[in-house]
């Protein structure tokens, strides 16, 4: 007995030494693979400059789940799948137009385009006199008497003095999203909202709005930051120009689409599953490279990882290319409701969706992971620190993951969020500056590893 004890003693050790050297390798393997291999950069190349902007109900949406279905179905996996789920379908339209003192000589055309689910204006386009405001207490205390007929300039500069530019962005994307019902609960006939980036430039950034189904439904258009303060300017000098506002967008029928979905089996558990992907739709106006196509990619590519060097995963280990995450997050909902119900059968479906990774903070040099899990979870993925410091990923940090993955929070899975150099996001989301030519590769791939590495550990260890 006692000899057996003093043997298990002078083991110990040398096992976990010889499990942590195993678990070095075989990152150092992925991340060779993952960075002299050019699949990821080559499909997003595809993605981006064959296919191209992919809004949600959009021909270029649907071509989107057909080429990646194809790209799935071409890597011999265990099960390829689509996931059905109904979208809105909204038209930009041709026409996008703000236009200040029209006719005039001293007439300008300002960058500009509708922001996303905005209705159109009459087909003539519209004119009204502009009052600018900094943020909703302004435009509450100016209240309707000032408000009423004119267009609402929401001019709020996102703070450069964060770290973090999604903080910046969370504080002035609420005027895209919200600025056209606050305006018109005063009588505010339309609204002209700069753009939510950080960066002093020319193109409009578009993005989501969301109406309230008893508040007048006003046109809205985002223009571009240079334009913003060029208006604002104007504006000091003149203050009852004219500002004309033409856009020719429109709501149409919802339409059928698709989340899409792969996954190698786990041999030893394959009822615990290790979700990972990106959102496969993008905004219109660009090509969705860094958002999402870069997400996307990078996610396929933790499959072929594992496919190339033959890692054969004990969890089932599944990739899901989400559909909507700009507009409505269907896809999202969908995926949700399937794990629920698949968690709630058992003895038919029999799966636990232990953790989800998404990659949706554009393809740039990845920091680490944010994580929204229970204590013991979270202790354990922080203790791979050092495995995976060598790789620059030194972010572990408690926060927020992805819209696409929040929803399976009540099935008491792991949530986690690819970090990534955020200091550059933003001058492309959502604008036609998201093109293919502004990802390095170097950058891509790396989150590809970052993403299979941690993939790897879980699979290797549960959570
Ligand atoms: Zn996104």
């Amino acid at each position: 007995m006692k000899k057996k004890i003093l043997s298990f003693l002078l083991f110990f050790p040398i096992l976990t030494g010889f499990s942590q050297v195993s678990d070095s390798m075989m990152l150092r393997k992925l991340f060779n693979e993952a960075l002299t291999n050019q699949t990821a950069y080559k499909n997003l190349e595809y993605l981006c400059t064959r296919i191209g902007g992919r809004i949600c109900g959009s021909p270029q949406a649907e071509k989107a789940v057909q080429w990646t279905k194809e790209v799935l179905d071409g890597m011999e996996l265990d099960r390829v799948f689509l996931q059905e789920c109904n979208v809105r379908h909204w038209e930009r339209g041709d026409v996008e137009e703000v236009i200040v003192n029209p006719g005039k000589k001293s007439s300008i055309r300002l960058n500009a385009c509708a922001i996303g689910g905005s209705v159109g204006t009459d087909p003539e386009g519209m004119t009204g006199k502009v009052i600018e405001v900094y943020d909703f207490d302004e435009l509450k205390k100016l209240g309707r008497e000032k408000i009423e007929g004119k267009i609402v300039f929401f001019n709020h500069p996102a703070n450069p003095a964060v770290y973090y530019t999604f903080e910046a962005y969370g504080g002035v994307a609420k005027y895209r999203v919200y600025g056209a019902t606050e305006a018109a609960k005063y009588g505010a006939v339309g609204v002209a909202v700069r753009s939510a980036t950080l960066a002093h430039e020319d193109y409009p950034h578009t993005g989501i709005l969301h109406y309230a189904d008893t508040i007048k439904q006003i046109p809205a258009m985002s223009i571009s930051t240079n334009d913003a303060d060029k208006l604002s300017k104007r504006l000091e000098e003149e203050p009852d120009l004219n500002l004309f506002l033409r856009v020719t967008s429109s709501e149409q029928p919802e339409t059928i689409s698709y989340n899409v979905i792969g996954e190698i089996r786990g041999a030893e558990y394959p009822e615990e599953v290790i979700v990972f992907g990106g959102h496969l739709d993008a905004w219109d106006n660009g090509q969705g490279a860094h958002d999402d196509g870069a997400g996307v990619v990078q996610t396929i590519e933790v499959l072929r990882l594992f496919k190339t060097l033959g890692i054969k995963p004990k969890r089932t280990i599944r990739f899901v290319a989400f559909m909507d995450e700009e507009m409505d997050q269907r896809g999202a909902k969908a995926y949700a409701l399937y794990a629920k119900t698949k968690n709630e059968k058992r003895e038919t479906g029999n799966e636990k969706p232990i953790a989800a990774i998404e990659a949706d903070r554009g393809g740039t040099t990845p920091f680490g992971f944010s994580i929204d899990a229970t204590e013991g979870q979270f202790d354990k993925i922080r203790k791979w620190k050092e495995l995976l410091l060598p790789y620059g990923l030194y972010t572990f940090e408690k926060g927020g993951s992805g819209v696409d993955i929040r929803d399976l929070k009540p099935l008491g899975t792991a949530l986690i969020a690819l970090v990534t150099d955020s200091q550059r996001y933003f001058d492309y989301h959502h604008s036609a500056n998201d093109s293919f030519d502004k990802i390095n590769q170097r950058e891509l791939q790396l989150g590809s590893f970052s993403i299979a590495a941690l993939v790897y550990l879980i699979d290797k260890y549960g959570l």
